[in-house]
């Protein structure tokens, strides 16, 4: 895998090694390299380099990615509804509904959950999501990399980006571009994995929520403010306390510990490809691990919150 020797961000020359994160799709490929810069703080994944000519690498969000497969199931749609109300609950709360953008809006789940009053637009990147996208109704495709969108100048009320900065190429003019077509009023929230969070620092590069394939860029409280304040917006709140994401990266992130397949229980549940699937007896002791951890890692859950180390930042900023 190539490098490079400058910071993507700052352009600074102190890079150094950080950890190295193991791919989840491939556990058999070799690691991938991390990078700190040591001006500015940014944490960089060097898989970026290989999708300098492609900004978006298809194959990284086929194999049912969205978990469109597996969307039907009783289980998965409970998750969905849980999950969503907590996404609203903490990005929406007393906010009026209005014109909404959500970027980098995969499948577009979040967007539909969203009750009728909001106006609904979604922007997605990868071809794949943008074809389960097109199937939805009341979602209307925005494309921010199109010169036409210059027509919605200053026009939305809210703006999210849920777990998406993460694989932009290039954060910076993703926020640019996003400035120009916020209300001055608008709001705009992001959520991102917390490479600064409890769990990060545990379980290093067997983090659930590292996926060096795909998460180019591993921000931190600092990092994330830096990159806002930078591109000429104030950060109002930063929460850490996820339950979609917090639980589950407990949970899946001591699984990984275990001499089997990295993520085979989020694999299962998305029924994504297992490169190689356990025997019977293997995966009932799996599962029985899976139970006893459960509450342990909801506990966990609560105290990285409390002590602001939560496994995501929740970022609401405005406009300067
Ligand atoms: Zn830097």
């Amino acid at each position: 895998m190539s490098s490079w020797d400058h910071c993507l961000l700052c352009g600074a020359k102190q890079i150094k090694p950080f950890l190295e994160g193991v791919n989840a799709d491939d556990p058999r490929a070799p690691l991938i390299p991390i990078y700190l810069c040591q001006q500015c703080g940014i944490i960089i994944s060097a898989a970026i380099c290989q999708s300098a000519a492609q900004n978006f690498p298809e194959q990284n969000y086929k194999n049912n990615y969205y978990g469109e497969a597996a969307a039907g199931r009783p289980l998965n749609r409970l998750f969905n509804a849980l999950f969503q109300t907590e996404r609203q609950q903490t990005s929406l709360a007393r906010v009026k509904p209005g014109k909404i953008l959500d970027v980098g809006c995969g499948d577009g789940t979040f967007l539909s959950y969203l009750p009728p009053l909001w106006k609904k637009f979604g922007y997605e990147p990868s071809p794949c999501g943008q074809a389960i996208l097109k199937n939805r109704e009341g979602i209307h495709f925005f494309d921010l990399a199109s010169p036409e969108k210059s027509a919605q100048e200053q026009s939305f009320d809210v703006i999210t980006l849920w777990q998406s900065l993460e694989h932009m190429p290039d954060p910076q003019n993703t926020l640019n571009a996003i400035k120009n077509i916020l209300k001055n009023t608008g709001i705009l929230f992001i959520s991102v994995p917390n490479c600064g969070s409890l769990q990060a620092k545990i379980f290093r590069g067997r983090w659930f929520h590292l996926d060096p394939t795909r998460h180019y860029w591993h921000y931190t409280p600092k990092t994330i403010t830096r990159l806002l304040e930078n591109a000429g917006y104030h950060v109002v709140t930063i929460r850490t306390l996820s339950f979609e994401y917090g639980v589950f990266g407990w949970l899946q992130s001591f699984l990984n510990l275990l001499p089997i397949e990295i993520n085979l229980f989020y694999k299962i549940l998305k029924s994504r490809k297992v490169v190689r699937p356990p025997s019977k007896i293997v995966f009932c002791i799996y599962l029985a691990a899976a139970v006893i951890l459960l509450p342990l890692s909801l506990a966990l859950t609560l105290f990285e919150a409390l002590i602001l180390r939560g496994s995501v930042l929740n970022v609401k900023a405005v406009l300067r």
